[in-house]
């Protein structure tokens, strides 16, 4: 099975600090490259994480504050400069596109890869195929900002005794999740005889919002709710002030939505030690993890 995990390419909010670049989250997954938020400096976190920016199939922009998209041209520069032959798709509010096009376009370079561009004017499905289906909610942030739910399909899981009872191996397998049926020596075996389906994962990203219910919908019974929290309880007034979550919100989200983990990021530069976030999260969800630069987080099926 393809690699499965998140890597963590910045965490922190507007302001880099010396141990936290602006935020940026690839999720590899079904042999795709799910990036989020390309701050400033993106490219060259995937060189100091070892991965190869030729990995990325889709870039997801949330909003256009510059902690958000500064990294969006260079990434589609080296994109551009690796000779990517699939195209990068990306994802952005619509009423951005003059600032899309800014960075896309900032400078000078012979674009030789295809980007589809998908500006998200309404709430719901922005993509289904047989790997993914991305869904957008706005979230509340002073500007328009987009949350995103992206869930796999369904998938087969093969109970091996089962195969063998019924004699299906080798190509047959394949035939039959195909076909949903195969004849062996004259007897039909059903995919439910010898498999079960099992319910897509789901991984929700909500960055830079105040607490509102599309994020509580965005994270419903996610594996993974990757979520900002920019402050600490104890400077609520200006998370409010600046539209932004508390840890302890954060939490408060995963609890409602039922996720299953929580991971934090996009830190104020106000604070170097971590260990309050996660303290002050865990003591409203349990399973909390604290986002840091090149940290790697797998999600196993
Ligand atoms: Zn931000
Ligand atoms: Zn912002």
């Amino acid at each position: 099975m393809s690699v499965r995990d998140l890597i963590i390419l910045g965490c922190s909010s507007q302001q880099p600090t010396r141990t936290r670049n602006h935020g940026a989250y690839l999720f590899r997954w079904n042999g795709e490259g799910l990036l989020f938020d390309p701050g400033e400096g993106t490219q060259r976190q995937f060189i100091f994480a070892n991965v190869a920016p030729t990995c990325v199939t889709r870039m997801f922009i949330s909003h256009f504050h510059g902690d958000h998209c500064l990294g969006l041209g260079s990434m589609l520069m080296r994109l551009n400069l690796d000779k990517v032959t699939h195209p990068i798709h990306c994802y952005y509010p619509a009423s951005g596109k003059v600032y899309f096009d800014r960075l896309r376009f900032g400078c000078i370079y012979h674009e030789n890869i295809t980007v589809i561009e998908h500006p998200v004017k309404e709430e719901g499905l922005v993509h289904e195929d047989d790997h993914f289906r991305i869904e957008a909610k706005f979230l509340e942030h002073g500007i328009e900002n987009v949350g995103w739910r992206v869930q796999e399909k369904d998938w087969r899981k093969f109970d091996k005794q089962q195969l063998d009872a019924h004699g299906v191996k080798g190509p047959l397998v394949r035939d039959l999740e195909k076909a949903g049926q195969v004849k062996i020596d004259g007897r039909i075996v059903t995919l439910d005889q010898v498999s079960t389906l099992k319910k897509g994962d789901v991984l929700a990203v909500v960055i830079d919002t105040t607490y509102t219910q599309a994020a509580v919908d965005l994270a419903k019974d996610a594996k993974l709710l990757l979520c900002e929290s920019t402050y600490l309880e104890r400077h609520r007034q200006l998370a409010l002030d600046h539209h932004h979550l508390t840890a302890k919100q954060a939490a408060e989200i995963a609890k409602k939505a039922g996720a299953e983990l929580l991971i934090l990021t996009h830190f104020s530069a106000r604070y170097q030690d971590l260990e309050e976030f996660e303290k002050e999260a865990r003591a409203v969800f349990p399973n909390t993890l604290v986002a840091e630069d090149f940290k790697t987080f797998p999600f196993p099926r």
